[in-house]
């Protein structure tokens, strides 16, 4: 692990005397008081933002949305990079460490997804309200609340809203910040908010694998080319095959083919059939298997597929492309994040529990570098649906629960 902020001994006493002290702060109290009296700015907040289309790799509304918001806010440096990426410092002091705290901006809904919201008593409908406006909202939130006070924490904070976290995003805003951003090597934790809730934290890393397989042939007519293989039936029985194999319970290891497509019309045999499959594990090695299964089920219906026709000979292909791929990680049980979660779990009164997941954490968590994922507050349910919805009722809890989380991890004078 990369070396730390300042924090007096690792002892879980010590982690539960920091938060006291941190909570004690008159500058906090005063960030908590924001926090509890805003609640019906950040609905407004998350509200507009859930109604701003950000498909993956179609998210420049949305950066523009929050860059706008943290250069009004007065966060220092903001920039947007390359990917779409928007960063702003609390107070920029260069070269301090820094620990970052994230909210993914992008959703899993197509462009043409209607996203109106409404609000019904304390609850907020609409796709993406909980996954992720509900996070960028906490961002933003603790970015003001922080701001409006005289708290100087010991590093750099960075705030960061990335793209590219949902599913063919693959991970690529965070990939890209500890890969090439001018801050790769200055951050020493990172803190990701996403969804809702205030009472689990991730300390595990759900590894994942994509995969598009697609099976191709010359197609032609449904009568007079009948016994030309037809890549749709090449593509089932792979499929098929794959569905009987076993997963095991522990490590939980999953798959599930999620999307299907070819074919032109009724009466022809399709040029091309499309899969995309998706294969989860807490262990690499289970994940490895699972790929490999895979890559023999789709191999076995492309060598039944007969190779001549009467038209002569067929070139009938098989093509299986990554798509996604997501490392399996862990943090170490004393990790001094960990530590910190649950000693604030403890003063606020929580009963929290660890999660296996697979977010924005998994990048720097394979990298060594000590990260986790909590929620943003309130409740919410039906994320990756249009039917999803976030309750607002004691988002305040989800929210000091993060700035305190922070502020322990940076450690802060008032
Ligand atoms: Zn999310």
């Amino acid at each position: 692990m990369a070396s730390r902020p300042p924090i007096p001994d690792s002892s879980r006493a010590s982690a539960q005397r920091e938060i006291t002290r941190i909570a004690e702060m008159r500058s906090v109290h005063a960030a908590f008081s924001y926090l509890h009296n805003q609640e019906m700015e950040f609905r407004r907040w998350q509200r507009e933002l859930t109604e701003i289309p950000a498909p993956p790799f179609g998210e420049a509304a949305r950066s523009e949305w929050l860059r706008q918001r943290f250069t009004a806010l007065g966060l220092e440096n903001v920039q947007r990079d390359d990917l779409g990426n928007v960063l702003g410092f609390l107070h920029h002091k260069p070269g301090a460490p820094l620990i970052g705290i994230s909210a993914h901006l992008d959703t899993v809904f197509p462009h043409g997804t209607a996203l109106q919201t409404r609000e019904e008593a304390n609850r907020l409908y609409g796709p993406g309200i909980s996954d992720n406006a509900a996070g960028v909202t906490a961002l933003l939130a603790v970015a003001h609340a922080l701001k409006r006070t005289q708290l100087k924490p010991v590093t750099n904070v960075l705030f960061i809203g990335n793209v590219g976290e949902e599913g063919e995003g693959n991970l690529r805003g965070m990939r890209h910040l500890f890969a090439s951003s001018p801050w790769r090597d200055a951050i020493r934790s990172l803190l990701v908010i996403d969804g809702a809730g205030a009472d689990t934290y991730v300390n595990q890393a759900l590894g994942s694998r994509r995969f598009e397989i697609t099976f191709r042939g010359p197609g032609g007519h449904s009568w007079s080319d009948f016994g030309v293989p037809n890549p749709i039936i090449l593509l089932s029985r792979a499929l098929a095959r794959f569905s009987d194999v076993h997963a095991p319970e522990s490590p939980r290891t999953t798959f599930n083919v999620g999307v299907v497509s070819g074919g032109t019309s009724v009466n022809s045999i399709p040029e091309s059939a499309t899969a995309r499959v998706d294969l989860r594990s807490a262990s690499m090695e289970e994940l490895q298997k699972l790929e490999d299964r895979l890559r023999e089920c789709a191999a076995e219906a492309w060598r039944e597929a007969p190779l001549t026709h009467r038209s002569g000979e067929l070139k009938i292909t098989l093509a299986i492309e990554s798509i996604g791929d997501r490392p399996a990680a862990e943090l170490p049980p004393d990790a001094r994040i960990l530590q910190i979660v649950r000693a604030v779990d403890k003063h606020l009164r929580i009963e929290s529990f660890p999660r296996l997941a697979s977010t924005d954490a998994n990048v720097p968590l394979a990298l060594g570098i000590e990260a986790t994922t909590i929620g943003a507050g309130g409740d919410g349910g039906g994320a990756h649906t249009l039917r999803e919805w976030f309750d607002c009722s004691n988002r305040d809890l989800g929210l000091k629960r993060i700035l305190l989380v922070l502020l322990a991890l940076t450690g802060v004078q008032e």
